[in-house]
């Protein structure tokens, strides 16, 4: 049976390859985000045709509740009503508190935690009434354990964690399944972004920071790849998974065994 998904902020990094993964596991997938248009529609034809299913792109700002809305509106009539659900956009921002832009909190806490509400509230009605979905929030390791400089991204991660528990007792009777997926450091933009300002915050260098910040916390001294976290997924789609329901399933090398 084919079945539709939407991976929000799937123009790069784990997004994209969440994409891909449930594109080659025979789901037709709608992807967003932003970036270069000829690029974006590069990788939206090549899902579609790599792996023989529908892939659209909606370029929904996923701040904005109204856009959210047209981009579930889009998916159904084109693809039907939504199956799979992944929050995943989000974006990080480093400084001490005291400094911390107001804008980049409100932006934060929009993103990686608010547009989770708009997107499952819009995508449960039809899961019950299929009686079966699965939304999978990317959370992180700071869902579980905080990091100095990361007040907005470790409020908004920790509060995905407890939105991810409230909608699976909610989902429970209803074959909705709801999980969080919380990495470790993944090697994408948004962690070659924060490597510079987080060597201006704690005034240390770049190589520094890999060794002893982003790396120090992960036992297995090695990055998490992003088709660790695809493959966990993908499986939390399968039936194996069907018991599965409100955990934080960590994958970052022991980080928070520790
Ligand atoms: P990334 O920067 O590579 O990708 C972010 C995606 O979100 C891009 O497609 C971007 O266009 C999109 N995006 C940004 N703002 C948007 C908006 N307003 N509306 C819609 N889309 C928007 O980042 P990534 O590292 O792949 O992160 C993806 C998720 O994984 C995030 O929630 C992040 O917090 C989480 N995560 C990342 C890591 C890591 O180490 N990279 C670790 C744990 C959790």
């Amino acid at each position: 049976m084919t079945r539709t998904a939407i991976v929000t902020g799937s123009t790069s990094g784990i997004g994209e390859g969440i994409a891909q993964a449930l594109a080659a596991a025979g789901n037709n997938v709608v992807i967003n985000g932003f970036g270069d248009a000829a690029a974006i529609e590069k990788l939206r034809a090549s899902i579609a045709a790599d792996n023989k299913v529908e892939c659209l792109y909606s370029n929904a700002d996923m701040t904005k509740p109204d856009q959210i809305e047209a981009m579930f509106a889009m998916t159904k009539e084109k693809l039907g009503p939504v199956d799979i659900l992944v929050n995943n956009a989000g974006v990080q921002h480093v400084s001490p508190v005291e400094e911390f832009p107001v804008a980049k909190w409100d932006l934060i806490i929009a993103l990686n935690l608010s547009s989770a509400f708009h997107t499952t509230r819009l995508a449960v009605p039809d899961m019950k009434a299929n009686k079966w979905g699965r939304i999978i929030n990317i959370a992180s390791a700071h869902a579980l354990v905080a990091s100095p400089f990361k007040s907005a991204y470790v409020a908004a991660k920790h509060g995905i964690l407890g939105f991810t528990k409230s909608i699976a007792l909610e989902g429970a009777t209803h074959g909705i399944r709801v999980n969080a997926i919380c990495p470790g450091y993944v090697r994408t933009p948004l962690v070659e972004n924060q490597i510079a300002d987080t060597a201006k915050a704690r005034g240390i260098s770049e190589e520094a920071v890999i060794r002893d910040v982003l790396l120090a916390a992960q036992p297995t001294k090695e990055f998490v790849k992003v088709s660790d976290v695809a493959a966990m997924a993908v499986f939390l789609t399968t039936e194996a998974a069907n018991q599965i329901n409100g955990a934080a399933l960590s994958i970052d090398g022991g980080w928070v065994a520790q």
